[in-house]
This record gives C-alpha cells, structure tokens and sequence, in this order.
C-alpha cells in the first residue's frame, strides 16, 4: 500500500540489467510465520552495461533483513540502505564475480495478497509472476535476469512431508527436531518469475510420458488427500498435450520430472514455473458429478497452456513485463488449436471468438484500452488482461493464417532456434517469422503497437454485364485512450464465394491459381479487389473463421443471412451468419421497445432454425450453437448506449417465440439426448448433453408445469453435475415452485466440495430473478463466503458485476455501491483480485447520463480511499480519464 501518487513505468525507459545473477543457491526454513530465507548469488556485472557505477539496487518488499555480506564478509549499516521497496548497496566488487548472501525473514501466514510464499488453507506455496519473488528475498526481480536455481527446503516432517522446487530432487534427508530437507536443482537457466516452491501433506498421482527421442518423463499431481479421485482428466490431458507439442511444434519437454499442484487459494488461473506448474483446484480438480463439462474443457485448456509455456516461455522468455504479450499469446494461440484439435475446431473457435468480442473489444473500446504490448503500467498485475492473452493469440493467429501451416512451422522453428535460453521480445518473434519466410511483416508490426479494434467496411458491387465482383474494402480505428492517430493495418480477410444454390464458387483472383478459398490481404485505408467469371452474383462469405480481430460491417439482408445460416460451408461463419439475423431481429424489438411499441416476432429467424433442426446433425454441440441466441452482454457491446433492460426484454421475447412455435421440436430434441449418463467426457456425449439442456432452456421460457417437472426430474436424478447444475439454473430462473428447496438442497449434498459451491455462489449472483441484489448482498454475510479466497470472490462478486448487467446496472446505482464496498475492503487483502472487481465499472461511459454519474462517483470513492492499492488506483483512476 502506498499514499505518494504511484509511478508510472515506461517501454521506452527499458535498459539492460547492470549486473547479472549466473546462479543462485536458496535455502528456506520453513513455517506459517516465521520462514527464515538464505539466498546465495553469484553476480557480475553485466558486460552490456553502460553504467559504470557500483551501486547495486535490489528489488525487495515486506522483508525483514537478518544480514548481508559479499564473498564471505558482511556488510555493516553503512553500506547499504533500505527503503519500502529496494536494498541499495553502495560498493559491490566490478571487476570479478562476487558471492551476495542475503539473509531475511519473512511471514507467509500474513500475506493475504497471494504473492510471494504464503499459506493456502495448510499449505505453503509461492505466485511470483509477476513481481512475487522480491517478496521472498532481495533480487533483481525482472525476467532478463536468467539464473540457474538450487533450492533447499527445511521444514517440520509431519506438518510438510511434501517439500518440492524446480528441477530434479538431488538430495534429501533427516534433521533433529523431527524436521527433514530436500535439495532441488533446476539445470535451466530461468528469470524468478519461475521460481516456485510448495510444502505440505500432498497426495500425489503419478504417470509417465516417453517422449519422441525416448526419454521417459515421470509426470506427478499433487492435490489434498480428499481430491486425490479428482486428478485423472488433467493427468490424461497432460500427456495429450505432451504428445501434441511434439507432433505440432517438434517441442519434447526437457526435466526428467514434471510436477502439478493444485492450491484452493490463488489469484490466477495457473502458473507455469518450471517443472512445477502451481494450479488454482479449479483448473485440475473434476470428477463428473462434481465438474461440468465446460469444466473439463477449461482444465484440458489451462493444462495445456501451462505445459506449452515451457516452450513459449520458459525456454524462451520476455525481456521486460511489456512484452508479456510475446509468451501468452503465443501460448494462447497454441492451447486453443490444441484443444480444438481434441474435441471441435468449429467449436473452439466460436467459443473463442465469443469471449473475444464480448469482453476484450469492450476493453478496447474504453478507458483502458492498451496495444498487445503495452506502452507504460503502474502495476503490471494489472496488464494480464484480455488483450494480451486473446487478442495477443489472434495476432499469432493472423501470422498462422498469413503464412500458412508450414511457413508458420519454419517461423517457431527458427524462433526457438535462434532464441532458446533468451529474453527476447515480440519483435524478435515477428522477425523470426519473417526471417524463415523471407517475407515483410512490418506493417503487421502495427498490430502490436496500435489500441482498439479496427471496423472492416465492405461494400459489394456486382456487374453482371463484366461478370465481375468487386469488393471495396475500408479500415478505420477510432481514437484511444494516450493514442489519438491511428494507422492502417495488415488485415488478413479470409473469403469464399457461395452460388444461388448452395455449391461453392471457384475463386478467380489476378493471376493466382484458381481456389475456393482466399485471404486477401489489406494493407491500405481503402482497397478493392475484384473476381471475374462470375456468372452470376454470389453470395459473399467474409472474413471466414473470424479471419482478423476487427467489427465486420457489411449490408446483409436478412434472407442473405438465412441463405448462409443455410449453406456456408465455413463453420464459423454459418454461425455468425445466424447470430447476425437475431441480433438484427432482436434490435429492431428494442428500437420498439425504447419507443413503447408492440413487439412483433420476424418469422423468417423461426423458418431458418426450423430448417436447421430439419438436418440429420452428427455434432450437436455445433447444433446448439446454431440455435443459441447472441448474449446479452454481446448485444450490449453492440449499442452505443447500452439499455439493460430492453436488452433482456427483447431477448426474453424472441426466446419465448421460439419456443412457442418449436415446442414440439424441443421436446422431442430433449427426450431424445436425455440420457442415463454418468458425464463422460466425450464429444458425443458432451453435444448431447448441450443440445438437450439448450431444448430445456427454451422449454423453460414457457412457463409451463410438464416442463417445470422435467427440470426438477432432471436435477434430481442427474448423475453428473453438468446435467445437475443446468437443470438447477433453469429451476431458480423461472417461477419454479422448489426454487428455495432446491438451492437449500444443492448446496447441503455439496458444502464440502469448494468448487462445486463456487458455482453455488455464482448461479445466484447471475440470476435474472428480481431478488438477486438482496441474495448477494447476505451471500456475502454467508459463513462460507470469505474475501480472502479468490475463488469465492469471483464467484460472487465477480460473476455478478461482470455476469449480471440487468441487475448490476440497476437504475438506482445500488450495484456499483455494492462492489466499491467490496473493492474497498478487498484492497486491505488482496490488491490483485480487488483491482480485477473494478471492470465492473470500467464501461460508464456506455451508459444512460444518470447511470454515469453513479458509476463515476463510485471510482471517484475508490481513487480516494485512503492506502488504496497501485493496482486499485491505476484500473479506476484511468478509467475516470
Ligand atoms: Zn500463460
């Protein structure tokens, strides 16, 4: 906590580190309170370095120094100085390395803000991505500083029989006092931000991966004893991600050891330090009647992103924290072709592209909008945003798609080449991209230094006489937050063309070979493009799998949007083309509503769902999607001012017409798919699950007793939580009669399972029912809410300020009272997470005059609260700007 305005840090300030830390010898005394830390540094000076002082300046924060000596002599008072944040020692050795010893104390048991070494419910863990190390001991804590590590851990025997660090387990042993050690060393040179140790009463699963060169790898999970039944997913996804990085990248894992632990308390999803991936439970623990299977496939996801990291990463690291963009969306982009390559291509990227432009183009259109790689932070905690992991992954992606499968190959190839056991930066990776293909990506350079999401404006123009297509194609960036000018950028728009009846057409492009597919390249303001031999107009299908993180804005029709919903052949677009008539249909219902209007259902959206449920469907998890409506909160980032409540007028409307003139369709749909089943995780299974809970869904909006029976029987009798949990939400959304006995009831079967009552809490803060403010408001109060777990905060608070527009937007402001309240208490706890809440409000400018003048009064009172966080300070003080 600090009171003086906090500092701003610059990209362009970057300078290369003045001294380096070849290795480092650790050794750590462990207990709740009083864990006593020796560090050992061999350390030079950095030969790259202009400074010619011998100052030497360490990061260090809530440390309480014991003592210092250089090459065995200690230092007195006089020659060093402590402040809040930094050791200073005047005199260090130029001229040859030296040994720095540092001794200090540190308590984990107080340090409820996850960073650094600190307790979660028995256990002791570290988090020191990203600046979490300085809060273990004195150290150049920046990730160009690369060291060799060899840790030991000394602790209590029956209190820590599990003691693990980075690396391989070289040696362990007894001491008096019923204590033991163990010594691990990590062969690879790494920055701290890897660092991680962990020390408690662990069950552990064990597996082996062989890898291609035929090493065998032991793989470990460590989770509390009563978890041990819930490992088997993340273990089974983690040698498919083994084997995929082989297959895909040629990347085999290097340790002959690779060790997970799942922690109930943490401020992320999962970290990928070397060797020992810490994990948030959520992200590891399932079991069917405990997971759903969104669950499994976040796990799937997570453990693979963690897993890649060692690659994209680890191996290769970030020169400074403004690159982070470089390791994760790198690494985004490959958990998401990996996972799509488990289970659907189709699906994943829909789902991806979903969260993209529901959340990370609001982020860009407000306040705190930022570039992929951004240019200055006060608090770098802040910046592991949306746009560094999503739109980080669809630049990636972009190069994918620009090079094509094997150029991008040679491109990562060369990348770890050239770089393994580097920090480098994102223009290092664009280089090596360039480099293997011999092309020119510095106009795409932009994409890393540019803010906002770019409008793609396409206006078609057919002249049947010429037999010729012309597509007129303009990009245009509206002004940012610190970044008023903008530039063109290289835009990769993938196209297909479509005949009258459904058949695709040959492309004809300049001289190029004749396909059925093309990317065109944009790479002015305006450009045009034309297609010849064109007997007749085609229908145009632009921008396939979401080719380019940009607004598409082109004149549809309505019945050209059914004839794609009818026969594109590109996954995504098929979709898009759908979700495109209902937003349209829905938006008019909102016009009408906003002018007291009648409301009147279109039923040309009813005929085109009609004709999709006609088809024989073989996944039917891409059927539900199909059938499913835009979300609210998409269409809320669709409208310049946002209007909750007509928002959810209308959609409530469209849904129950559908409903009404699907019912028998529906019912037929649910019996169909609902099955005995225990929750496998398998694709069929999973779309038949998803397609009959979305038939419930619509059936619910009818408010009828047969389908209210069928939602109870189903929560009842299901035997996997996927089945349970869809079933419960429906019943607290409607006017159920059980509602209360149901919640009461769910939450008795599962107040031991942490999970599974995060979705308790979550459920109720999401709900739509006109009592939702008051049920949070005593959830809070509820003996098993706490605000020091991040689990539970998200899940009440987060799930609803971020989830719940309808009811966190209430008229009369009581919503944003409610989180300042919480942010402000939070921000004593856990800064990180507190800072994470403040999204809520980040987007006042898109609201009705009176609702902006609450949301502003409510960071007005988070800026002035007195010890309010950097992190705090820097989300809400921007967001005012
Ligand atoms: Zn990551």
């Amino acid at each position: 906590m600090r009171e003086a305005s906090p500092q701003t840090i610059y990209l362009k300030d970057y300078t290369f580190p003045e001294y380096l830390i070849d290795s480092v010898e650790l050794s750590l005394v462990l207990s709740e309170e009083d864990t006593r830390v020796v560090s050992k540094m061999m350390m030079q000076k950095n030969p790259d370095s202009e400074n010619r002082e011998s100052l030497l300046e360490l990061a260090g924060e809530e440390l309480e120094l014991i003592s210092l000596a250089i090459d065995g002599k200690a230092l007195s008072d006089d020659d060093y100085q402590l402040s809040e944040e930094h050791l200073q020692i005047a005199e260090v050795p130029q001229e040859q390395p030296f040994i720095l010893a540092i001794e200090n104390k540190i308590n984990p048991k107080a340090n409820t803000a996850l960073e650094g070494l600190y307790l979660s419910k028995q256990m002791l863990c570290t988090q020191c991505e990203a600046q979490g190390f300085r809060k273990i001991t004195y150290f150049l804590d920046r990730p160009d500083i690369m060291s060799t590590f060899k840790t030991t851990l000394i602790a209590d025997k029956d209190k820590y029989p599990v003691l693990l660090s980075n690396g391989n387990k070289v040696a362990e042993g007894e001491l008096q006092n019923n204590r033991h050690w163990v010594t691990w060393e990590d062969p690879f040179k790494k920055p701290c931000y890897l660092f991680a140790l962990v020390a408690g009463d662990l069950s552990c699963i064990e597996d082996k991966f062989v890898t291609m060169s035929g090493r065998e790898i032991s793989l470990q999970i460590f989770v509390e004893a009563e978890d041990i039944d819930k490992c088997e997913h993340a273990m089974d996804s983690l040698k498919n991600a083994m084997r995929w990085d082989e297959q895909v990248y040629g990347r085999e894992y290097d340790l002959d050891l690779y060790m997970i632990v799942a922690v109930s308390h943490f401020n992320m999803g999962a970290m990928e330090n070397k060797g020992l991936n810490i994990f948030n439970t959520k992200f590891v623990l399932a079991r069917p009647d405990t997971a759903t299977d969104s669950d499994y496939e976040h796990i799937e996801g997570v453990i693979a992103h963690e897993y890649f990291h060692n690659w994209t990463g680890n191996r290769v690291t970030c020169r400074d924290w403004f690159q982070l963009s470089l390791k994760e969306g790198f690494t985004v982009f490959r958990d998401q072709e990996f996972s799509g390559d488990q289970t659907s291509k189709a699906i994943k990227r829909i789902e991806d592209v979903k969260l993209l432009r529901t959340r990370q183009f609001a982020e860009d259109a407000g306040p705190l909008a930022h570039p992929i790689r951004p240019d200055s932070y006060i608090e770098i905690n802040n910046f592991y945003t949306l746009t560094v992991y999503e739109k980080g992954a669809e630049v990636v992606r972009m190069i994918h798609t620009l090079l094509g499968v094997e150029g991008f190959r040679r491109g990562s190839d060369l990348y770890f080449q050239r770089h393994d056991g580097q920090a480098v930066t994102c223009d290092d990776f664009v280089s090596a991209m360039e480099d293997a293909n011999a092309i020119d990506l510095s106009l795409f350079r932009r994409w890393y230094s540019q803010a906002g999401t770019p409008e793609l404006s396409v206006k078609q123009v057919y002249d049947s006489e010429q037999q010729c297509l012309t597509l007129e194609m303009q990009q245009s960036s509206s002004p940012t937050p610190r970044q008023q000018t903008k530039k063109p950028l290289h835009i990769p728009v993938k196209l297909g063309l479509i005949n009258s009846d459904g058949t695709t057409e040959k492309i004809n492009y300049q001289s190029r070979p004749v396909v059925e597919e093309i990317v065109l390249e944009l790479k002015q303001e305006k450009q045009t493009f034309e297609f010849n031999n064109l007997a007749s107009k085609p229908v145009v299908s632009l921008l396939r799998g979401f080719s380019a993180p940009v607004v598409l804005k082109m004149e549809q029709s309505l019945e050209e949007l059914a004839f794609l919903v009818r026969h594109d052949s590109d996954t995504f677009n098929r979709w898009e083309a759908g979700q495109k008539m209902s937003g349209t249909i829905i938006f008019s219902l909102i016009e009408a509503i906003q002018k007291s209007e009648q409301l009147k259902f279109n039923n040309l959206l009813l005929s085109s769902l009609s004709h999709v449920l006609q088809q024989d469907w073989e996944d039917l998890s891409y059927l539900s999607l199909l059938l499913s409506l835009p979300d609210e909160s998409y269409l809320a980032s669709q409208m310049k001012i946002i209007d909750v409540e007509a928002i959810h007028e209308a959609r409530e409307f469209i849904k129950k017409s559908i409903a009404e003139g699907l019912e028998s369709v529906f019912v037929s749909l649910y019996k169909q798919n609902h099955k005995d089943e225990s929750g496998c995780f398998d694709a069929a299974a999973i779309g038949r699950r998803r397609i009959k809970n979305l038939a419930l869904s619509y059936l619910s909006s009818l408010d009828n007793q047969q389908f209210y029976e069928f939602s109870e029987q189903q929560y009842h009798t299901a035997k996997n939580m996927t089945d349970q949990l869809a079933a419960l939400s429906l019943i607290i959304e409607s006017k159920h009669p059980s509602k209360e006995i149901c919640l009461q009831q769910f939450y008795e079967q599962w107040q031991h399972e942490a999970l599974v009552i995060d979705k308790w809490f979550a459920l109720q803060a999401c709900s739509r029912s006109s009592q939702t403010f008051d049920t949070v408001k005593t959830l809070t109060q509820h003996s098993a809410f706490s605000l020091n777990n991040p689990n539970r905060v998200r899940s009440l608070i987060g799930a609803f300020s971020q989830s719940n527009q309808l009811h966190f937007h209430a008229e009369n402001g009581q919503g944003y009272q409610f989180l300042v309240e919480n942010v402000i208490a939070l921000n004593r706890i856990n800064p990180q997470v507190a800072a994470r809440m403040v999204v809520g409000l980040t987007q006042w400018k898109r609201f009705d005059y009176e609702r902006q003048q609450k949301m502003k009064t409510a960071l007005n009172q988070l800026v002035n609260t007195a010890e309010i966080s950097k992190d705090v300070f820097e989300v809400a003080s921007k967001s005012l700007l």
